[in-house]
């Protein structure tokens, strides 16, 4: 069995999930992602973790399914020898509108993703970890599910989501070592928020008090840390990584 950690991360093609990998590949760790469609981005992410002298693999998957997230995890076990140390609930989406204008789909489609993804996942890997009787769980929170963001009702109500399921999550691993926390990232620099119309952009600027966005590396900092042997007495908290929002 490798004596390396293994961390299963969802959505490690691009943005903070790339950042993610990287950094967890950096800190020794061999590394397995899903990507959904870009197959040349997760490619290139899995080159840049080899380049750090570990083995990463890329898998995939919808996490909206739940037979996805299972096949998901079954691959990653057989990669990691049977293990997975860490799981990063990563992969989001966004469908934004005023809720007057809110499609019955772009409800759906944000809460398979964000909500049930980050459910199905955790639910498979946690019975990994139960038997180890060790794991770290970080998930992907938002500023604007601790704060709200005015078209954004779907997604807010599925970023609380992932808060409550984490803090619950940690009260039942918490006698098994296992520890399960959230990062909520405010404005960051990625696809997601350069499809951001630029007058709404510069309104959000403006409620930033460090006045820049964030950059994928910021998140990956705080994972890197919450995965890391410094942090094992840390579980059920929300981390904001966010300039300065939620103040
Ligand atoms: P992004 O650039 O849009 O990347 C999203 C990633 O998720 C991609 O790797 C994508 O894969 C994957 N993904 C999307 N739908 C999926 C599905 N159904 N199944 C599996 N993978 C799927 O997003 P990001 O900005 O890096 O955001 C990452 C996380 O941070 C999300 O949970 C987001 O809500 C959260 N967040 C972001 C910000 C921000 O300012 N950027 C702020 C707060 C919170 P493909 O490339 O293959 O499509």
């Amino acid at each position: 069995m490798s004596e390396r950690k293994t961390a299963l991360v969802t959505g490690g093609s691009r943005g903070i999930g790339r950042a993610i990998c990287v950094r967890l590949a950096k800190d020794g760790m061999d590394i397995v992602f899903n990507y959904q469609r870009g197959k040349e981005a997760a490619d290139e992410t899995v080159k840049l973790c080899e380049a750090e002298g570990i083995r990463a693999y890329a898998v995939q998957a919808d996490v909206s399914s739940s037979a996805e997230c299972e096949k998901l995890v079954k691959e990653a076990l057989e990669f990691g020898d049977g293990q997975i140390d860490v799981l990063v609930n990563n992969a989001g989406i966004t469908k934004d509108a005023l809720l007057m204008k809110m499609k019955d789909e772009d409800l759906d489609a944000v809460v398979d993703v964000n909500l049930k993804g980050s459910f199905y996942m955790m639910r498979a890997v946690s019975r990994l970890m139960l038997r180890k009787k060790q794991g770290r769980i970080i998930n992907m929170s938002s500023v604007v599910g601790l704060h709200g963001n005015a078209g954004q009702v779907n997604y807010a109500a599925t970023k609380a989501a992932v808060v409550g399921m984490t803090k619950s999550l940690a009260k039942e691993l918490a006698s098994r070592k296992i520890t399960v926390n959230a990062v909520a990232p405010g404005m960051i620099k990625t696809q997601m928020t350069d499809a951001i119309p630029e007058s709404a952009r510069e309104k959000m600027l403006a409620e930033i008090p460090m006045r820049e966005l964030g950059m994928p590396e910021d998140i990956a900092e705080v994972v890197s840390f919450l995965a890391g042997d410094g942090a094992g007495y840390i579980t059920g908290q929300v981390i904001s990584v966010d300039g300065g929002m939620a103040i």
